[in-house]
């Protein structure tokens, strides 16, 4: 496990220049399509909710100093200051000192609890709910149904690829789940989906409760051991056991992981696979935070890790990054018809949905109000989609959207221009449709 304790010296590192409150912090002079998005913006869900400096990670590295130092003592309103975060990983891609700002901001989050404070009230019922052995889902939902919508043979010890629905898919979204699997089948995969399956551990760790996301990822380890490859639909679970697993274990996984839209891309990208079929609509893609900029973060860092020639190898994580964020891109672009119109804040200076981090159950409001500047700049394209590959996404998304029809149904304002319009499209679905 990656403690405060540990993370102290990378901590040091931060000037407290605030470059992560703005999306291209380093370009300044970035020109944008419309006067509302250029140049350089900020960029953190949490500082622009909250309006104040201690929301920004800027201010939270500047506590968590503080902290350590035993200046500022563990309190219940620090623990809700440093909680009110997605976990988005804007403010990372903008830190020239490559300070692991959202590691930090969770280490801290747990050594917060861990010196006596209660975890938040609807944190809290996610681990007691994970840790349940009846349940091991933060949705309190029975563990026996978990494969309940999968047609197909589960616990196939024979089959090399299996594939981690996740719980989001397996109780909340299971049309996500079902066209996974129903592209999986096109692809002639041989897979299976496992019964001992229990939540990846993400919703705890975020949040600072560390001792049930041990079991679950020890768990999950265990099951999945025997495997060469696991499948992920969920942006969430994919990098809770790509980047977080091998950093809170201090050992690599011993099976590879994808996510199906990087394994979708990788067969376009070999010229393996062709889509055939139309879709004549105008999209715009939001990067999923978890899938696109997390995993390019540590791909860079994974680089960075092991140089021998910083010059170099600085230059190759970059590039290897952005290889990263053009993944769902090159899905995209292979689809005959689509119009790709791409928002002002993309890959690394993305803009967060809203819902990561536990916000979504804590903040509902915040939440809300974060999807809801992102869907504005998804509706200033020109688009009549909104595309992503997230369950969360997808989910604040919609309510964004629910909540801007209901206001129109309410005042009789048009509220085109803010997103009302726009309609959510999972990738996968798509893609399901499309093969
Ligand atoms: S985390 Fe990095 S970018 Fe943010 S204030 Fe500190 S040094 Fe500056
Ligand atoms: S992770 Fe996202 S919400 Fe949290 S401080 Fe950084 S930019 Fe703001």
């Amino acid at each position: 496990m990656t403690s405060l304790e540990e993370l102290r010296r990378v901590n040091a590192r931060c000037i407290h220049c605030r470059a992560c409150q703005y999306a291209y912090s380093g370009e300044p002079d970035k020109e944008g399509e419309t006067e509302e998005y250029t140049g350089m913006l900020q960029g953190c869900p949490a500082g622009i909710y909250y309006g104040w400096e201690g929301y920004f990670n800027s201010g939270k590295q500047w506590m968590t100093r503080a902290f350590l130092n035993g200046e500022l003592p563990a309190s219940r309103e620090l623990l809700e200051i440093a909680e009110a975060c997605t976990t988005c990983g804007m403010c990372e891609t903008q830190c020239e000192n490559y300070i692991d700002t959202v590691a930090i901001t969770e280490a801290l989050r747990a050594a917060v609890i861990e010196a006596g404070v209660e975890p938040l009230d609807k944190h809290k019922g996610f681990a007691v709910r994970v840790g349940d052995d009846g349940l091991r889902n933060p949705y309190n939902e029975p563990r026996a149904e978990r494969t309940k919508w999968f047609a197909g043979k589960v616990d196939n010890k024979d089959a090399k690829v299996a594939y981690f629905v996740g719980c989001t898919a397996a109780y909340r979204e299971q049309q996500i789940a079902e066209h996974t699997a129903s592209i999986m089948d096109k692809l002639g995969i041989e897979y299976t989906v496992l019964t001992d399956e229990v939540c990846c551990g993400s919703p705890i760790l975020r949040t600072g409760q560390r001792d049930v996301f041990r079991k679950v990822m020890e768990e999950n380890k265990e099951l999945y051991k025997d495997f060469d490859l696991v499948l992920f639909s969920c942006a969430g679970c994919y990098k809770t056991f790509r980047n977080d697993y091998p950093t809170m274990s201090g050992e690599p996984l011993p099976f590879k992981v994808r996510h199906a839209v990087e394994y979708v891309y990788d067969l376009v990208a070999e010229g393996k696979l062709k889509i055939e079929k139309p879709y004549s609509k105008k999209v715009t893609w939001h990067d999923p935070c978890h899938s696109i900029r997390h995993v390019g973060i540590a791909i860079e860092k994974e680089i960075l890790e092991n140089s021998e020639n910083w010059l170099l190898d600085s230059r190759a994580g970059k590039k290897a990054k952005e290889k990263h964020f053009e993944i769902p891109r090159v899905v995209l672009n292979a689809i005959p018809g689509l119009e790709l119109h791409e928002m002002y804040r993309i890959k690394g200076d993305s803009f967060c949905c809203g819902a990561g981090g536990g916000v979504k159950a804590q903040f509902p409001d915040f939440a809300l109000s974060t999807a809801k500047e992102r869907l504005k700049e998804a509706a200033s394209t020109g688009s009549e989609v909104i595309m992503t590959s997230c369950p969360f996404c997808v989910t604040n998304f919609t309510h964004g959207i629910e909540a801007l029809q209901k206001e129109e149904q309410e005042t009789g304002a048009d509220l085109s221009a803010a997103g009302s319009k726009l309609e959510v499209v999972e990738l996968l679905e798509l893609l399901d449709s499309l093969l």
